[in-house]
């Protein structure tokens, strides 16, 4: 018979018992459970500026007065102002109204860059150059528009919508727009079929097609204005209030940047408001969230930035988009003024050693359509901030995937500081997927991985989210920033 190997049998044998799982197996709680009390307060106040953004922000226009304004009041000046810049500095820099860069000069100046990297746009309707017309036989004025970014054109009829933008008249006066937001404003619809003439008409569309591009118009008049000369009678009387009311002409719309977002407010979803609900959340949860962590970052060892950009929802092309020269017109800036010169290969030395955080949304699981997931690689709501190590599509095209070194970096820094985090994929391989703008800053030799919350129902008029990944995104831009 063998001796036994532990001393006194089984009593101490229970006690050296170690649970195998715990010590091996990876564990996932939700925040709703894991949070102290007092970081849930923060987290639900912190819900509540996030839910007031939303409401002031609405396009990429109003995203950037929104952000300069709480820059100008935490001491961020215009780079333009600034002689020198010496640690501590803060700064702004703006492009056209568009995009916005801040940013905080760390104590080893511009030895490395940290950067978040997050949009400010989303999918909507804009209007077309010209885009009024009156049908005679209904009665009604109606505008036409061209949809931008990826909508399911079907969810934007039959609810309230509002007009946001900017129009110059011929005299070079520049007309803000915002129609639809206020009480007592009145709101635009794109009508839809009522279903007791759809089924043909309708019925037989696949559900993509079950409105088409050319059908979202939306209804704005139904007066005809009274004279009996006037062809074009509720037209006419459109035109007339739009110049009362703002001095336009028809012609005005022709250099106009109008868009069309939906009416309603954020709200809290579910009886035990755990979530909330509103329009544009991709990508502004991630702006706004780095927006505050770039507010509030002291001293940092490396420079730290956050970028705001437009047109990631059409790829990111043109002069406001990240694939445009800005992050290096910035860039450049901020090396010269903190180094007195510019050296254009120690410049690249910089920007290779530089990280940055691409911030943009992925998908939390849907509980109704759960077969596009891989349960084991998706994010679950509340379970906190999502890293994705790869987008893209199909074989993983169109990634710029982080390296096994920057995500052990990234996940050591978040254990370090308790930043609850999960890792995830957007969908089932081959399922479909989608891209962000990681790769046009990893074009530049720096490391970068996509960081930011689950969404659900995402590109949606209502995208929902839950208040802790909201929470748990602003707490890892912080962290990173900070470093
Ligand atoms: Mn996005
Ligand atoms: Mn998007």
């Amino acid at each position: 018979m063998d001796a036994c190997p532990y001393k006194n049998g089984g009593v101490v044998m229970a006690k050296k018992k170690e649970n195998i799982e715990e010590k091996l197996a990876k564990k996932s709680e939700s925040m709703w459970t894991t949070l102290k009390k007092n970081d849930l307060k923060k987290a639900l106040k912190f819900a509540e500026s996030y839910r007031e953004f939303l409401k002031e922000a609405k396009t990429e226009r109003e995203s950037v007065e929104f952000i300069l304004q709480e820059a100008k009041k935490r001491g961020f000046k215009d780079i333009d102002s600034y002689k020198s810049l010496k640690p501590g500095d803060k700064f702004y820099v703006i492009n056209r109204e568009k995009s916005i860069a801040l940013g905080i000069v760390g104590k080893k100046g511009v030895e490395r860059f940290n950067l978040v990297v997050s949009h400010i746009d989303s999918p909507r309707l804009d209007l077309k150059p010209n885009p009024l017309w009156e049908d005679g036989e209904s009665s009604l004025a109606l505008l036409k528009t061209h949809y931008y970014g990826g909508i399911k054109k079907y969810q934007w009829v039959s609810r309230p919508l509002s007009i946001h933008g900017v129009v110059y008249t011929k005299s070079g006066k520049k007309i803000p727009v915002r129609i639809g937001e206020t009480p007592g404003d009145p709101v635009f619809v794109i009508p839809d079929l009522l279903p007791h003439l759809a089924h043909k008409a309708q019925g037989d569309r696949k559900l993509f097609e079950g409105i088409q591009g050319e059908e979202l118009q939306l209804l704005v008049g139904n007066i005809p204005i009274e004279d009996k000369d006037i062809k074009h009678k509720i037209k006419v009387n459109i035109l007339k209030i739009l110049n009362e009311k703002y001095g336009l002409v028809e012609e005005d719309f022709n250099s106009a940047d109008l868009e069309i977002v939906p009416a309603h407010e954020p709200r809290d979803v579910g009886f035990d408001e755990s979530m909330l609900g509103a329009y544009g959340q991709d990508d502004r949860i991630c702006a706004y969230t780095s927006l505050r962590a770039v507010l509030e970052v002291e001293n940092p060892t490396y420079t730290s930035l956050s970028f705001f950009y437009d047109k990631e929802e059409i790829g990111s092309d043109g002069n406001v988009g990240a694939q445009g020269n800005f992050l290096e017109y910035v860039l450049v800036k901020v090396y010269t003024l903190a180094r007195g010169d510019f050296k254009h290969h120690e410049f690249l030395e910089t920007l290779y050693r530089s990280k940055a955080l691409s911030a943009d949304v992925s998908a939390a699981i849907n509980p109704i359509f759960k077969n596009v997931h891989d349960i084991q690689n998706a994010a679950k709501a509340g379970y906190g901030v999502v890293i994705s190590k790869y987008t893209g599509h199909g074989g993983k095209y169109g990634s710029s995937e982080a390296t096994a070194e920057f995500m052990y970096e990234i996940l050591s820094l978040f254990r370090k500081n308790n930043v609850p985090y999960q890792i995830a994929e957007l969908g089932k391989v081959d399922e479909g997927g989608g891209g962000t703008i990681a790769k046009f800053f990893a074009r530049y030799g720096m490391d970068v991985v996509d960081i930011g919350p689950g969404i659900i129902s995402m590109h949606s008029p209502f995208e929902i989210v839950s208040k802790m990944d909201l929470w748990s995104a602003y707490l890892a831009y912080k962290v990173f920033l900070s470093q």
